[in-house]
């Protein structure tokens, strides 16, 4: 991608502000104009933008929120080293190869800050914390890097069940805190439309049941997963592998694409069996499984055979890097 070299006017409009964003939205709509938004949290890559081609070809006008979102962390997560590239995010948004360009880019500096943290002095936030940390977790008895900030913030959405299996298990207010960043991003944005990547299935589908159970007019669009040339799943996080552990990695991928074609060669449609041969492949490479699990497309549940349309979804640790990815099967 010849990002570097995109003139000024080819690149998209930057809004930090809450209420220039959501002016913003209204004089599109003003003007008849069809807003799509593609939430990310940067270091983008050829996946988010795949995403905002497919944006484009269904609305007027798209904005991309770069965001790092504090409240789908735990404090133990890698949040103070998710990579970062704003600049270099912007070049890419300018320039997206055969589209036009991204029309704004919405990139806020707190989304929870409510004020009150400018007003105070540093010793009363200090104090803040500490008088936090004593009073334990929250009722829920999780935790994220927002409770942590201090600000104040305590309104969530929880998608109760599908968000309990798969990255829910080990990750408790992951789910919880895209839902509620989504939320709050389409209470500003105001979009006709949102997409979402569907190498993070189960967000996709936690995201889609939130907006038709609290009626967000608003319609979810899922876009396929964009791989590298060897297979790999695009992912912000492939630059922290190691070379080694990325081609290690690549036992993910093949797993997912032999078990695929074992079910559609008519050689097995048991899932414990198909569950085997993954998890053999991946730690066989040296990865860690976080899980592996064959779910219904729709409701996630785990299943026995595959006699329906299924998704393989993985997660495995490689060195210090988690990483996901999945498949579909039509059954
Ligand atoms: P992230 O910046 O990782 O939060 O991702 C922002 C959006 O991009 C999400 O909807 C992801 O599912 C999507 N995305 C990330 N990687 C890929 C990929 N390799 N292919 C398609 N979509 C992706």
């Amino acid at each position: 991608m010849e990002g570097g070299s995109a003139a000024p006017e080819e690149l998209p409009e930057i809004i930090t502000n809450k209420d220039e964003m959501r002016k913003w939205s209204r004089a599109m709509r003003c003007r008849g104009k069809t807003i799509a938004l593609v939430p990310t949290m940067g270091y983008l890559h050829q996946g988010h933008l795949s995403l905002v081609e497919k944006a484009q070809s269904l609305a007027d006008v798209v904005v991309v929120s770069i965001y790092v979102n504090p409240g789908q962390f735990s404090p133990s997560e890698d949040l103070s080293t998710y990579p970062s590239d704003f600049h270099g995010d912007i070049l890419k948004l300018g320039s997206v190869s055969g589209c036009r360009r991204v029309d704004a880019v919405f990139h806020p500096h707190n989304l929870y800050d409510y004020g009150n943290i400018g007003r105070k002095g540093e010793r009363d936030i200090v104090e803040e914390l500490s008088e936090e940390r004593e009073k334990g977790p929250p009722a829920s008895g999780v935790s994220s890097c927002v409770e942590e900030m201090g600000a104040g913030h305590e309104t969530w959405v929880k998608v109760e069940r599908l968000e309990r299996g798969l990255c829910g298990k080990s990750r408790p207010v992951f789910f919880r805190g895209v839902a509620t960043v989504v939320a709050k991003l389409f209470n500003i944005v105001d979009p006709d439309m949102a997409v979402f990547g569907k190498k993070d299935y189960q967000q996709w589908r936690v995201i889609q049941r939130m907006v038709r159970d609290l009626d967000f007019g608003i319609r979810i669009v899922g876009s396929d997963i964009t791989r590298e040339q060897d297979g790999l799943a695009m992912s912000s996080r492939n630059v922290r592998l190691s070379p080694e552990d990325r081609g290690k990695a690549l036992s993910i991928s093949r797993s997912l694409f032999q078990a695929k074609s074992l079910v559609e060669r008519g050689q097995t449609t048991n899932c414990s069996d198909l569950r085997g041969t993954l998890v053999q492949a991946i730690s066989g490479a040296g990865g860690k499984i976080d899980y592996v699990e064959i779910v219904d497309q729709e409701s996630l549940e785990t299943v026995g055979e595959v006699d329906r349309p299924v998704v393989i979804c993985v997660a495995a640790w490689f060195g210090n890097v988690r990483l996901i990815d999945n498949i579909e099967i039509s059954g």
